[in-house]
């Protein structure tokens, strides 16, 4: 390989007649060859007069623009000469190799072509040539003319054979990082730089290969097209099926070696030594991430035993354990876990075998927190028998009471999981107060109000948050009942909150209710809360209770959407031409997720609408309300 950055005569200017400049794909070995032809000197000869790639040298002497007239050619002269300075173990200058296609498209050569493992042409799909048609020699880099071999044949006439398309992408994704510019980037190889892809193509390439021998990664002549194709070949299969791939050829690895004498361990002791030890920088952490997946299967599996003596420092360096072991950690079902891994509350990833046989794994380092999570919540039923509430009652009031309650499982029938601190905040309350037997005649205690008066989820819960902010004071504890059912107010004051409670505005709306004060069908509501036009929050498990909307909610879906009817009312039309018109003006309807709702189409109330609806009525603006005021009165 010639220097191409050193100059024994840093400041002489070279004797050229011509001096073309290097084109914005072209590599820096393929100019120097085209310009020491185009000069009739020799490659040596060019380097001898000080020649140098490097954008400052190349301007100085003529051989770049002016970096105002051609800033990208100079960022891309400035790109390779950076990358020949500091990663020159990217490069295949003892190779040459070319697409004969885009030579003949163009007489240039193209940068990717000096790149070791770049075996494609991202252009036409063939893999590259290196080696003479007619004298069946390797294409060397000191002959005498760019397009010809050094025993003259034109490189033009080579034959191209059609490659397959994953080696094909990993080219294109090659060139395209050399470049700086965008391809598809495969999934471990996000974040790579040139070396690293390079690297990776070698390991997986080689080590994934069952014929690879002893030492895997010692590849002879790499730069050369007929060792080469087969390891980039392979290694873009698997890097363009990840993980899928990478873990099959994991398999065939570990079922070729079973027999063997080196076996699992020498298998692993090869995988820690390269994954950890060769490929240490973070950005390769998909790639002992997914290693990491696959061994905790095998770890868990059926191979457990014969794993047992896996290299020590390798499972102290492993992320991910079988969900199994974790789920005997934290004393949960294992379903318990796939649901904390379902909410997010825990890493994890899901596989499921050719045989149907799910295995989950997780990640170890979230495991404190997780238990410590836990330990901070109780199930619904202790949260009941510790504050008093009979079931059917809490169970309405549960997600009332408490906002972060949530269900330890998506289903139904499944029990809900309170928060203990929330739950002894409330027992805490009245710790101080009297205890007494039996209420005085002129007072009631919360247990009796549960019982026997019928009062609402919502009165209760305002009741609970009235007493909790300090509003409404318990009078004293009664000792024959449980948690916040031992409550005793006096039966005159609880009787006037309850109405002064219910004369103020109703801070909820049910669904229905929505229907009725938008004037639509039940239907439509539910389309507008469903498509999250307006916030809804559900309540409890029981399916009568459904959803409610807070009132300022209500308002804001007011003064943000806007029926397709009520443009037509102030246009006086039918609602079909109201929606003609509008989508004349570029005005569509909402859409949302599910089916829309029949013939009611809602609008965002903007300035297009506005504007229009002046315009088409001629009024002036505020002439009409788009915006209704609302009342609580409207609710009934
Ligand atoms: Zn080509
Ligand atoms: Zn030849």
């Amino acid at each position: 390989m010639n220097d191409l950055t050193f100059s024994p005569h840093p400041g002489s200017d070279p004797d050229l007649l011509v001096r073309p400049f290097p084109g914005r794909e072209e590599g820096p070995q393929g100019y120097l060859l085209r310009l020491s032809e185009v000069n009739c000197l020799r490659v040596s000869e060019l380097i001898q007069l000080g020649i140098r790639y490097d954008p400052v040298w190349l301007a100085r002497h003529r051989l770049l623009p002016d970096p105002a007239l051609d800033p990208d050619l100079r960022a891309h002269v400035a790109r390779l000469a950076q990358g020949l300075t500091n990663t020159g173990r990217i490069w295949n200058h003892r190779h040459a190799r070319f697409c004969p296609l885009c030579l003949a498209d163009e007489p240039l050569w193209r940068a990717g072509w000096e790149l070791y493992f770049h075996d494609v042409c991202p252009r036409h799909g063939v893999w590259l040539v290196d080696q003479c048609g007619s004298c069946g020699q390797p294409l060397r880099w000191n002959r005498d003319a760019l397009l010809r071999c050094q025993c003259g044949s034109d490189l033009r006439q080579e034959t191209a054979k059609g490659a397959p398309e994953n080696p094909r992408h990993l080219s294109a994704f090659l060139e395209a990082r050399l470049l700086g510019r965008d391809a598809v980037v495969p999934v471990p190889m996000e974040g790579l730089d040139v070396d690293q892809v390079q690297r990776l193509i070698r390991y997986l390439g080689c080590y994934m290969d069952l014929g690879s021998g002893a030492k895997p990664l010692k590849l002879r002549n790499a730069g050369r097209m007929e060792i080469s194709w087969s390891v980039t070949a392979l290694a873009a299969e698997i890097v363009f099926d990840w993980p899928r791939a990478f873990h099959d050829s994991l398999n065939r690895l570990q079922e070729s070696s079973a027999g063997e004498k080196t076996g699992l361990r020498g298998l692993f002791r090869n995988a820690y030594h390269y994954l950890y030890k060769g490929f240490r920088e973070a950005a390769f952490r998909p790639l002992r991430e997914s290693f990491e997946l696959w061994l905790a299967e095998h770890w868990k599996g059926g191979l457990a035993r014969r794993n047992r003596r896996l290299p020590a420092e390798l499972l102290a360096s492993v992320q991910w354990i079988p969900g199994t072991v974790a789920a005997n950690q934290l004393k949960i079902s294992i379903a318990r876990l796939r649901n904390l891994v379902r909410e997010g509350r825990i890493d994890g990833q899901e596989s499921v075998s050719t045989t149907g046989r799910r295995f989950l794994v997780v990640r170890r380092d979230q495991l404190d927190q997780i238990s410590s999570q836990l330990v901070g919540e109780m199930s619904m039923a202790a949260a009941m028998e510790m504050l008093g509430i009979g079931k059917v009652r809490m169970q309405r009031i549960l997600r009332l009471l408490f906002p972060s309650a949530r269900r330890t499982f998506d289903k139904a029938f499944l029990p809900w999981c309170v928060p203990r601190a929330e739950v002894d905040g409330l027992l805490a309350i009245g710790a101080h107060l009297p205890v007494q037997s039996i209420p005085d005649e002129q007072q009631v205690s919360l247990g009796y109000v549960f019982k026997y008066w019928t009062w609402s989820a919502d009165e209760i819960v305002a009741l609970v948050e009235a007493v909790k902010a300090g509003s409404l004071v318990p009078q004293a504890m009664l000792n024959s009942a449980r948690g916040i059912s031992r409550w005793v107010f006096e039966t005159a004051q609880l009787r006037a909150w309850q109405q002064r409670l219910n004369k103020g505005p109703p801070k909820w709306v049910s669904i229905p209710e929505f229907a009725r004060i938008l004037g639509v069908k039940q239907q439509v509501a539910y389309w507008i809360t469903q498509n999250g036009l307006v916030r809804a929050e559900r309540l409890g498990v029981l399916k009568d209770i459904g959803s409610r909307i807070r009132w300022e909610d209500v308002e804001r879906y007011r003064q943000t959407y806007v029926f397709g009817r009520e443009i037509a009312e102030i246009l006086r039309c039918s609602s079909r031409k109201a929606a003609r018109l509008l989508a004349e003006q570029g005005i569509y309807p909402v859409r949302g997720h599910s089916a829309e709702p029949s013939r009611q189409l809602i609008y965002a109330r903007s300035d297009e609408i506005q504007r229009f609806l002046v315009q088409a009525t001629g009024a002036s603006p505020g002439a009409f309300k788009l915006v209704r005021s609302l009342g609580p009165g409207d609710s009934d």
